[in-house]
């Protein structure tokens, strides 16, 4: 029988990605939608509310995707892991270390599945990305994040108001990719993050992450008109070059591209979903989550322009 789902929080993602991916995945059935303002025709079911979708359609609904803003992302799996259901999170999973360790435990303690859905680190070109650098100490590393705001995120107030991430909201997609490839943990030595005057999260970062080895950096910008900028450079002590570029999805060694391989972002996300409810396991990966919260910890606050 088909793992019976429902997304909670039908917004871009959601409509973009995640209504797709499950209509293309045999192994799950969307049964319902929630939002706080969704049109009540909303198919296949719609909701204002978790708790209402979880009142009415308790014993027929055995997964969610939460695909809300992080903010109130914790509140709403906590109460789907006591209803007995799996969950998967959209990155970033929480707004806090303290909530995704939390859910964790919930989770383990409800023997239900928690995923934590990265979706760029299930591009075409990432696992064999971690592949080629297996063994490898890594002299350089050149994270370049750039694109623009009014582009990716049109009207999304939250993504400006605390917990909402500012440029972290993509910026942690490179961050996870970054954790999933390298072959040593990633710490912040300094970080300069620019805050438009009139905005409670940063419009670009700069992350210099501690190594002894060489250069190590990562710049976040949402200011940038010109396109998109989703790349990652890497060398090692051996003198390779690794380089993603098209956030993940095109890999060159030494300058060859690389073959593609995989599903594909979302299809492989719930094809993983599907794999770890039916073996009974969660992954959660934190350290995408830890870089950012570090960066915000020893980040100096750079005061710009105010973005309007
Ligand atoms: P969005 O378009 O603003 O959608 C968020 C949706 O969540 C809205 O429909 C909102 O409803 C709803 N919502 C808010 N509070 C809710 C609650 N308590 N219960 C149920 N629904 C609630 O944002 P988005 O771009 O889809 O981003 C959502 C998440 O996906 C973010 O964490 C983002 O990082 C991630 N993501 C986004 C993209 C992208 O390209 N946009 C790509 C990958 C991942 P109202 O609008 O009616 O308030």
């Amino acid at each position: 029988m088909a793992i019976r789902i429902a997304i909670i929080g039908h917004g871009k993602i959601a409509r973009d990605q995640h209504v797709p991916a499950i209509a293309g995945n045999g192994d799950f059935e969307l049964v319902a939608v929630t939002g706080p303002h969704l049109d009540p025709a909303t198919p296949p079911r719609a909701f204002t509310s978790h708790r209402a979708l979880f009142a009415e359609m308790a014993g027929r609904l055995d997964a969610v995707a939460i695909c809300t803003p992080p903010k109130v992302r914790h509140d709403i799996a906590r109460d789907a892991l006591a209803a007995g259901l799996h969950v998967l999170l959209e990155k970033p999973p929480t707004a806090t270390l303290g909530e995704i360790e939390h859910l964790e435990t919930l989770a383990r303690d409800a023997g239900r599945t928690l995923f934590t859905a990265w979706h760029a680190q299930h591009n075409a070109a990432v696992a064999a990305a971690a592949e080629a650098l297996a063994g490898k100490t890594v002299t350089g590393l050149e994270i370049s994040w750039l694109e623009d705001v009014r582009k990716w995120h049109p009207g999304q107030g939250w993504i400006w108001r605390p917990g909402g991430f500012g440029v972290f909201d993509p910026g942690i997609n490179a961050l996870s990719i970054a954790t999933r490839i390298l072959p040593m943990p990633l710490f912040v030595a300094a970080a300069t993050l620019s805050y438009p005057s009139n905005k409670q999260a940063p419009i670009a970062a700069r992350l210099d992450f501690a190594g002894e080895e060489g250069a190590m950096r990562a710049l976040m910008d949402w200011r940038f008109t010109a396109g998109e900028q989703w790349v990652i450079r890497i060398e090692t002590t051996d003198g390779g070059k690794l380089e993603l570029r098209d956030g993940g999805a095109m890999l060159l060694i030494d300058g060859a591209p690389q073959p593609p391989a995989g599903l594909g972002e979302y299809p492989s996300i719930y094809a993983r979903f599907a794999d770890l409810i039916g073996a009974g396991h969660s992954e959660v990966d934190r350290e995408p989550l830890r870089i950012v919260a570090d960066a915000f910890m020893v980040g100096g606050r750079e005061l710009i322009a105010p973005f309007t």
